[in-house]
């Protein structure tokens, strides 16, 4: 289903133009519009969802294969060395985009991009805490 007032339903849908570099009919990928290098892109797939909490799972067991292909092209045409893949759920996350997207950036050496997080430096009790927390 699509959402009315969806910047990225519209996108997908085709209806707003889109540097579009893979569609199948579940999914377009497109280059970002303000990317952190050279062919940044986003896969976003045609079907609203807000994020991962609510993405169906039958979608969300293709993503993966979609990026891996659209990896082997960035791989082979943009010639990166190294690729994240990043993908923000809520505000607090970084999300300014509510429809499910996940990032695609191609790595070059000497790119100057930084992508990651300060380590914490947790105990061993802390860690089992946690993983108690979680599996209980
Ligand atoms: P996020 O912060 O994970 O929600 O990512 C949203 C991303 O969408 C950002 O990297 C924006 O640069 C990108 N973006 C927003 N609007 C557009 C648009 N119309 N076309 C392409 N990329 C967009
Ligand atoms: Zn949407």
């Amino acid at each position: 289903m699509k959402k009315d007032d969806c910047i990225f339903c519209k996108i997908a849908g085709g209806e707003i133009p889109s540097k579009t570099i893979y569609e199948d009919e579940l999914f377009r990928v497109i280059l970002d519009l303000g990317p952190a290098t050279k062919g940044h892109a986003l896969i976003i797939p045609k079907e609203h969802a807000d994020n991962l909490f609510e993405l169906p799972t039958e979608i969300a067991a293709k993503v993966l294969p979609t990026a891996q292909k659209v990896a082997v092209m960035m791989k082979d045409k943009l010639h990166c060395d190294g690729l994240n893949l990043v993908q923000n759920n809520g505000e607090i996350a970084g999300q300014t985009v509510m429809h499910f997207h996940m990032h695609m950036i191609p790595r070059y050496e000497s790119d100057g991009q930084e992508i990651g997080w300060i380590a914490g430096k947790p105990s061993q009790e802390e860690l089992e805490a946690i993983k108690e927390q979680i599996t209980d």
